[in-house]
């Protein structure tokens, strides 16, 4: 490619984007990078690495608390966010580090500049550069969006800011039911912070399975965590010490901090998208095909600026695709298929494959099996817990097609449970899969009785 000045310039540098920039060096193209923030993207940064220690974080409360039961006795314990912070800051500071290396080493030239597209050949950098490139990788992720314009929105705090806040606020009102919102309810709870979570849907977690946001809503709520839903925050106000947030009823709030956690937008904008003639899906990302190209034959576009799962590991394993299709002469598509997840909430929710309500939709016949269980470690801490287990399978061919948990270790669970479902089990393995005793996950090996079974009408 001789006429270009680099084969890929990849936008973004996070998870879909180093990933794709150092695979396709690695298949010897000459490739450029450019991120506007800090390498790593949201997920090092300001999303699931700095989120999970703050989970580790807010757990301690609870494993205090049960420690009694065990017979120890912890002193009085006291809790530093400013500790906390400085620590975690320090951890991201060397993985963001890590990630410059791995590019450094993969001989990928980096700008630590805003980039946009001049033309489908042709990337502005910041700073006045202009670089022609073969190909372009969009890996410019998504951003909190704060849904509709509210009298004193400019109060409310995004993800982005409570990673940094000054100090542990004692009273938070979080806006949103989505797992960022659901996760971030639990960390503030487990750290001491009065938590109301206010949802406009009738339950949190909407899109999963519901025994999954009933179980959990439940348990949130027995452990102080005030969730309200089928209203939103309507207005802020900044009454100096603290804030009232104003309820779509009327009711009014007190809290030290107000966090909208009202889900994220791909980042599209002032991007030159439109300039170029690169087209948007419905859903406002990137639209791409199932090689994440874009309708402009030398765009592509990897992550979360295409909108179709918004996971880490999705968006690495995007990036790879892409730079093996292009670079490595192997065409590769990505399966969206039974991809598991985890909401690091208080207790941990794991899911994979369909929830009940699309096996019923999709499926002749859907099988459910479903166990609910105080865990033996609740029996000596006393902690007011249960954990949930569900089964869905296909009543036809037995196969598992979706496995959800509530409760301790839940998203370790889901891992190894994707793997099951990915190869097609049935619930038949399952079933001659000898149990691992005592754990919390032997019962999805154990559960012998069909909760219920649903036929699909022959007219649906
Ligand atoms: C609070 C939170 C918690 C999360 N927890 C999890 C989790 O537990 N598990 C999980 O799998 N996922 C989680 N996610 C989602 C995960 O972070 C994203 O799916 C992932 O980071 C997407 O990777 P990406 O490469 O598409 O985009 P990003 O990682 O967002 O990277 C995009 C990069 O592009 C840069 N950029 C944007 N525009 C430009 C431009 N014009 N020029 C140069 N640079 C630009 C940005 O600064 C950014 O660094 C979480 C997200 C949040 C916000």
């Amino acid at each position: 490619m001789p006429n270009y000045d680099v084969d890929l310039f990849v936008i973004g540098g996070g998870s879909g984007g180093v990933r794709a920039a150092r695979i396709a060096a690695q298949h010897g193209a000459r490739v450029m990078l450019a991120e506007e923030y800090r390498l790593g993207g949201t997920c090092v940064i300001r999303g699931c690495v700095p989120k999970k220690l703050l989970v580790y974080a807010s757990r301690f409360h609870g494993e205090f608390e049960d420690a009694a039961g065990f017979g120890w006795r912890v002193g009085h314990a006291t809790f530093d966010w400013p500790t906390l912070i400085a620590n975690k800051d320090k951890e991201i500071a060397r993985l963001e580090a890590v990630y410059g290396k791995l590019l450094d080493n993969s001989g990928v030239k980096v700008a630590k500049r805003r980039a946009t597209i001049a033309d489908a050949h042709t990337v502005q950098i910041e700073n006045g550069e202009r670089v022609r490139a073969a190909y372009i990788l969009i890996a410019t992720g998504g951003t909190p969006s704060y849904g509709n314009e509210i009298p004193g929105l400019e109060h409310a705090i995004s993800s982005n800011q409570a990673f940094h806040l000054e100090e542990l606020p004692r009273r938070i009102v979080i806006q949103g039911g989505g797992y960022i919102a659901v996760e971030f309810a639990g960390i503030f709870a487990g750290l001491g912070s009065h938590v109301t979570l206010v949802y406009r849907g009738e339950n949190i977690l909407r899109g999963f399975d519901d025994d999954v946001r009933t179980h959990l809503r439940a348990d949130m709520e027995t452990h102080g965590i005030r969730v309200i839903t089928g209203r939103t925050v309507a207005a802020i106000e900044n009454l100096g010490a603290h804030f009232s947030a104003r309820l779509s009823d009327g009711n009014r709030l007190t809290a030290d901090k107000v966090m909208f956690a009202t889900g994220r937008v791909p980042h599209v904008k002032k991007l030159g998208l439109a300039e170029v003639g690169v087209a948007l899906a419905k859903n406002g990302g990137v639209a791409v095909d199932e090689y994440s190209r874009t309708n402009v034959a030398s765009i592509y576009a990897v992550g979360d600026v295409t909108n179709r799962i918004n996971l880490t590991p999705v968006a690495i394993r995007e990036g790879h695709a892409f730079a093996d299709t292009i670079f490595g002469g192997k065409p590769t598509k990505v399966d969206h298929t039974n991809v598991p997840t985890a909401v690091f909430s208080e207790p941990e929710v794991g899911v994979v494959g369909l929830t009940e309500a699309q096996a019923r939709a999709e499926l002749q016949q859907t099988d459910i099996y479903r166990s609910m269980f105080r865990p033996l470690k609740a029996t000596l801490s006393g902690r007011d817990t249960t954990v949930l287990l569900k089964l869905v399978v296909d009543g036809l061919t037995d196969r598992v097609v979706g496995c959800h948990m509530v409760g301790e270790g839940a998203a370790e669970i889901a891992q190894l449970a994707a793997v099951a479902i990915k190869m097609g089990s049935t619930k038949a393995d399952f079933d001659a899969t000898m149990a691992l005793h005592p754990t919390t996950s032997e019962e999805l090996v154990t559960m012998r009785t069909r909760s219920a079974s649903y036929v699909r009408a022959a007219a649906e």
